[in-house]
């Protein structure tokens, strides 16, 4: 007895077994190719999820389409690495953390920093693994042994590197700046981390007399605790309103002090009074036009949001108490003309749900503008290609109106800035070691600034500090650069054009070892300081009713909730047939339920194999076995077998055409379509009588038969493999099973079509097949023949050829189409009864109903009853004086048409009946 498959597919067992001997087997692990090695490279790195991340529907879809375009170069010959980590997610570990030490009734600032962070390492220890044991379980083909962390020492080192090579170009420079400030976190936060929502607010105008008039000047604000900071009051120079004021000062209220009235595009004439507040250390437009008019910055508030020693006699309070206060006074003074409601878009913290505060502070700067026209261009002149093309235009409009880039965050777990400042002058020293002492003043206890790194800054170098840079190394000049990036378009800005930036800056005047083979069609070659060739941005997934997932929503799909149920291979397949290019993907689980079927249809027909290559094969050696590399040892001695040859060839040119340009939808629905509809349904049937050698067939045929279908299995499964990497092993492996050197399906060559194989005769002659034997199939259940009834049936074929051709094919006609007799006759059958006409045959199917009377006299008295039933039911509403008073006419009337025609069908059922003679 040779290998047999279980009789139910569990898809369960089977995926945490593979998943498990590929982590063990190190199958993907790719050691640093040596000098002269020439097979062409494809590199991707995998975009760092959080460490404190879980598995989400975005990562899973990420994570297919990786896995897929990986497999497949993998399969085709390429040394392929795709690089995992991930990322130490300083906001977001760090709360994660504070929210434990809360739980002990602990808190940060009394532990210390380096306690602190000595708690987030054992966290991460602990816990930090979680994200990737479940990308293992997606069956993703990284190389474990390359595994990184944004925080281990290789890489902090690189990041001390590159933050003084940019500060010593000049390209780091330290500045106040409005920033999205978290009074909770205590930190600045960038835009990504910032949720806006709309809430019903007050707007309130506040009037400022204008010095040496008797006027005022009237502006409005949502925030009017920030009028202490204020510093200028601006209006439009176009604004005749105001012309007369132009150089002229007012004094702000609650503090007396004069500021000056500026004309500035800040103010339009057409919002409000058209006069606006200047409160440049509180709004990022006010910070803009106070820097245009060289105006004071006052920062009223401390990191908290309390207001500080600037907000005079509101000093100490916090921000909201503040503003009842100042609303108070104000209107106790006379300044207060309305308030009103007003709805507005708050910012707030993504992580605590604190409202943001802009707020001035001092922070370190990338100069962006030198390192953005390099990753401009590298864009515009196609070293790297975006699709889909709608994204590469949103990258360069960004990349034109670009800002400097706030890269300090003041957490405590992060890369820590390579600054320290001297205690007795001040002075600040960038440097890779702590210095030992000031180079201005001598003294000897300069201390590191607090502050640590944006995470964006180290995740935008891990293109080439995971190849080890700073050192200049043999996997950077034969892995640098990747060739692909997969990734959402949430981060295009904020990972996509930093690596991009990066890349370009450090990477200048790299070049890849030119023995290396390159794919073609990947952009410009002619530089390869570029982090990768090509941008993939993938779609979202939303949920059903194309509603965006989300935790207030409660939409959100746990995708390992829907791989328990049914099967990674099923989710997977789900999320490539549904990802057309340009359209999210509107996740439906009956679609993973159906693609569970399709892996079972697969094992189906697997079984189906393997009993026959038992039956035929009476020991192991005398098994017909496939060579492993195409279907080119097929033997074709039939239509179908040519028919199935030349499909097969035609879809795998159709699968590599799809995967090369991503429409990963067209290569998935294409292998379904060919595997059960062509495969399964149509090739299994047509040559189960030559594999039946027990009944008087051919033993030689059968074995002949036999070695095409495993040959067509085999490459079958490749074909599929790269999409549901699972059942295909699994099956592979019990062909091979003799066969340990073969260690994976994963790494077995891709089909690759034989154009030789294409045989448009035989695809015509067997669509003319399945159409008559479809006809014939409709024709049988119009005319409700029972399953099992074998019918006669007349053909009329068109063509001579046409009718030597079903002549041959007869058997199978009269087997997939249950027909008892095939005649040829040569007139058209066109207009007869329970006939089907088309361009190359006419059929007609033989048949007279024949009757059960005792099935049927039952059916008609149970449908008699339910006639009756209804009758009666009517009879007694309509005798209702009640519903009849209170029923509108147009339902009494609809009531009394149906007990007519409940009446007319219970006569006729009730002559049926006598007819039949029914007792
Ligand atoms: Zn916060
Ligand atoms: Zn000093």
């Amino acid at each position: 007895m040779l290998h047999e498959l279980p009789k139910a597919y569990e898809p369960g067992a089977i995926e945490k077994r593979w998943a498990d001997y590929w982590v063990q087997e190190k199958l993907f692990s790719v050691p640093t190719p040596s000098s002269g090695e020439t097979r062409p490279v494809f590199t991707l790195l995998l975009p760092p999820p959080n460490v404190t991340g879980r598995l989400h529907m975005g990562h899973m879809l990420n994570q297919t389409q990786m896995d897929i375009i990986v497999r497949w170069h993998r399969m085709r010959g390429f040394i392929t690495l795709w690089l995992p980590g991930t990322d130490h997610a300083g906001i977001a570990t760090q709360m994660m953390v504070e929210k434990q030490l809360e739980r002990e009734g602990k808190k940060r600032r009394e532990m210390g920093r380096e306690k602190f962070v000595e708690r987030v390492w054992e966290w991460k220890r602990e816990y930090g693994g979680a994200i990737l044991d479940q990308m293992k379980r997606l069956g993703a083909s990284v190389d474990w042994d390359r595994e990184y962390f944004t925080m281990d020492d290789n890489l902090s080192h690189a990041v001390r590197e590159v933050f003084v090579r940019l500060y010593e170009e000049g390209l780091i420079y330290r500045g106040n700046y409005i920033v999205n400030w978290c009074p909770w976190h205590e930190t600045a936060i960038s835009d990504l981390e910032v949720k806006h929502e709309e809430v019903a607010g007050k707007l309130w105008e506040i009037r400022y007399p204008v010095m040496g008039t008797n006027q005022f000047i009237t502006v409005a604000t949502t925030r009017p605790e920030t009028m202490l900071g204020d510093t200028a009051i601006a209006v439009n120079a176009k604004d005749e309103r105001y012309t007369h004021l132009h150089g002229k000062k007012a004094l702000l209220p609650l503090m007396n002090r004069e500021i000056p009235i500026i004309t500035d595009e800040l103010a339009q004439p057409e919002f409000g009074t058209g006069a606006v507040k200047v409160t440049p250390a509180h709004d990022p437009n006010d910070f803009e036009a106070g820097k245009r008019h060289d105006l004071p910055q006052i920062n009223v508030m401390d990191e908290h949001a309390h207001m500080n020693e600037n907000a005079g006699a509101y000093a100490g309070l916090d921000r909201f108490e503040a503003r009842k206060r100042v609303l108070h006074d104000l209107g106790e003074q006379g300044f207060l003309v309305s308030e009103k409601d007003h709805t507005l878009a708050i910012g707030k913290c993504d992580r605590c749900g604190t409202i943001i505060e802009p707020r001035l502070s001092e922070q370190w700067f990338v100069k962006i503008k030198p390192l953005a026209d390099r990753a401009r261009e590298a864009v515009e002149t196609n070293e790297i290609t975006i699709v889909p093309e709608n994204y590469r235009t949103i990258y360069l409009n960004w990349m034109n109106n670009i800002h400097d880039w706030c890269v300090s965050r003041q957490l405590w777990w992060g890369h820590r800035i390579p600054a320290w400042t001297c205690g007795s002058c001040k002075e600040v020293m960038v440097a890779r070691e702590a210095p030992a002492k000031c180079p201005k003043c001598g003294g000897t206890k300069p201390e590191q600034v607090p502050d640590v790194l944006d995470t964006w800054f180290s995740s935008g170098l891990l293109p080439f500090t995971t190849l080890g840079w700073p050192e200049k190394t043999r996997d950077q000049a034969v892995f640098y650069p990747t060739t692909l990036l997969i990734t959402a378009y949430e981060i295009l800005f904020f990972w996509v054009a930093r690596m991009i930036m990066f890349g370009c800056h450090f990477m200048h005047g790299h070049q890849q070892d030119p023995a290396i083979k390159r794919a073609s069609g990947w952009g410009n070659k002619n530089n390869d300081s570029v982090p990768f060739r090509r941008v993939y941005i993938h779609a979202l997934v939303r949920d059903a009713e194309r509603q965006k997932m989300s935790k207030t929503k409660g939409n959100v799909i746990d995708p390992l909730e829907i791989i328990d149920r049914f099967g990674t291979d099923a989710t997977r397949f789900t999320l490539a047939a549904m990802a057309a290019p340009g359209t999210d993907i509107a996740f439906n689980e009956n679609r993973t339920e159906g693609y569970r079927a399709f892996a079972n249809k697969i094992w189906n027909a697997a079984r189906f194999m393997f009993m026959n290559l038992d039956k035929i094969g009476l020991d192991a050696s005398a098994r017909p076995r496939p060579n492993g590399k195409g279907v080119s040892s097929f033997a074709c001695s039939t239509l179908e077998d040519r028919w199935i040859l030349s499909r097969f060839n035609r879809v795998a040119a159709n699968v590599n055409e799809a995967l090369e340009a991503y429409r990963f939808h067209e290569a998935a629905n294409t292998i379904y379509d060919f595997f059960w509809g062509e495969f399964c349904d149509w090739y299994l049937e047509l040559i189960k009588p030559r594999l039946n050698f027990e009944e008087g067939g051919d033993r030689t045929i059968a074995r002949a038969t036999c070695a095409n279908l495993v040959n067509l299995f085999d490459a079958s499964l490749r074909l599929l493999h790269p999409v549901m990497p699972f059942i295909t092993e699994e099956i592979w492996q019990a062909i091979y099973e003799d066969k340990p050197e073969l260690k994976s399906i994963a790494l077995a060559p891709y089909p690759r079509a034989d154009q030789q194989q294409f045989d448009l005769a035989a695809e015509a002659e067997m669509a003319i097949l399945q159409d008559l034997i479809v006809s014939i199939r409709n024709l049988r259940a119009e005319l409700k023949v029972e399953p099992k009834l074998k019918v006669s049936i007349e053909v009329f074929a068109h063509e001579p050829e046409i009718r030597t051709m079903i002549e041959h094919n007869r058997g199978a006609v009269e087997r997939l189409a249950s027909v008892e007799k095939l005649a040829f006759v040569d007139h058209s059958l066109a207009k007869l009864a329970g006939s089907r006409s088309t361009a190359r045959f006419d059929v007609h199917v033989v048949y007279e109903r024949k009757i059960d009377v005792a099935s049927e006299c039952e059916r008609l008295k149970k449908e008699l009853d339910r006639l009756e039933k209804g009758i009666g039911s009517g009879q007694r509403q309509l005798g209702n004086e009640q519903f009849l008073a209170k029923a509108p006419e147009t339902v009494v009337e609809n009531l009394r048409k149906q007990q007519r025609e409940l009446a007319v069908l219970r006569d006729k059922t009730v002559s049926k009946l006598k007819e039949l003679g029914c007792s």
